[in-house]
């Protein structure tokens, strides 16, 4: 695979700085039942990358000791870390919201028969990949017979309350394009969804994210090896829109890896580009401890461009400049999958 942080890190994106931090999102472990094609954690079946229990633990006491409000957990597939369910009961006792980053494959995986009423019990919201409504676009992008086994996943999750008019059970798709281009506007996706998924399949859902892809690990070494590494950045740099920048997701989050370090973001986590927590150069979950993240500068290199292209993506959908953060993860969450 081609690194891009060297095609990455001479960059003129303007700095930036967090403010307040509300959300932890904690990659649980790099390895995923499936293997897609664009997948920018180049996850997959082989990857043994995963979350200890002594991490776990961690994760629930920095949630309790900083009264972070929102937990987003990824991976990879999240569910397949022994320690989900614990960290999923553990954060709803303390009262936070909680977000599993799911493929919908992941619920008809054997031995995870019972994960979609543990979400539903817990009140877990669920932001789940559906790149197109077409069956034969999503099984190119993610594999043979997803798209199914995804149509299913949803069926479940509807008949568990989710997406459904007046259910408290949050369930939101997200879009990525199928290719290197900027994603359509999100509102007209939305409809689109909204009609295609209600009329062939019955499926419901309350939010749709249209996701930009960026240019690293997969999707980036695909550039390379395509030789379209620049002219996408040049796609990327030439949407930028800087009323954006209010509102990209490392503003209010910091994101953890499945050793405990932390990035202003996945992307930078799998860029390996590290936060900075004062004088700390590789700062650890347990360093927010006696460190406050707030009003840290941020890590930036041009794949941030892909944050501020367009309508905006940061990995929660299109971002809605005059509410920041706030509005766009009190529905979305952080991450593409
Ligand atoms: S890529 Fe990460 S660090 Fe850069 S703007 Fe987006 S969220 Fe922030
Ligand atoms: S994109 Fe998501 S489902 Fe696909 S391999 Fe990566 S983590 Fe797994």
């Amino acid at each position: 695979m081609h690194a891009t942080l060297p095609l990455l890190a001479a960059t003129d994106f303007p700095p930036i700085r967090r403010r307040l931090l509300d959300t932890l999102q904690v990659n649980l472990g790099y390895k995923c039942n499936q293997s897609c094609l664009h997948c920018h954690v180049a996850a997959s079946p082989q990857r043994t990358e995963m979350m200890d229990a002594g991490h776990a633990g961690l994760v629930l006491e920095i949630l309790r000791a900083r009264g972070i409000s929102t937990l987003d957990l990824t991976g990879g597939a999240p569910e397949l870390s022994p320690h989900f369910r614990e960290l999923v009961c553990g954060a709803r006792a303390l009262g936070v919201r909680v977000i599993d980053r799911c493929n919908l494959t992941i619920l008809s995986e054997p031995g995870q028969d019972d994960l979609a009423a543990f979400l539903a019990a817990q009140g877990v919201e669920v932001t789940a990949s559906l790149p197109c409504y077409s069956p034969a676009r999503v099984d190119r992008q993610r594999g043979d017979g997803v798209f199914d086994r995804s149509i299913a996943g949803l069926r479940q999750l509807n008949a568990l309350g989710y997406g459904q008019d007046g259910s408290s059970l949050v369930l939101n798709l997200v879009y990525n394009p199928q290719g290197a281009s900027l994603p359509p506007p999100q509102g007209e996706l939305h409809a689109d969804y909204k009609r295609e998924l209600l009329q062939h399949f019955s499926i419901r859902f309350n939010h749709l994210f249209a996701l930009t892809y960026m240019p690293v690990q997969r999707f980036g070494s695909t550039l390379v090896s395509k030789g379209t590494f620049a002219s996408y950045m040049q796609l990327l740099r030439g949407a930028y829109e800087a009323e954006n920048l209010d509102t990209v997701m490392c503003r209010s989050m910091v994101s953890v890896d499945w050793q405990g370090d932390l990035y202003d973001c996945d992307f930078n986590q799998m860029l390996g580009l590290h936060a900075r927590l004062g004088d700390i150069e590789h700062p650890h979950l347990r360093d927010l401890l006696t460190h406050d993240p707030d009003d840290e500068d941020i890590r930036i290199a041009d794949h941030c461009y892909g944050c501020t292209a367009g309508q905006g993506s940061s990995c929660s959908g299109a971002l809605e400049p005059s509410e920041p953060q706030e509005s766009v993860l009190k529905f979305a969450p952080t991450r593409i999958r």
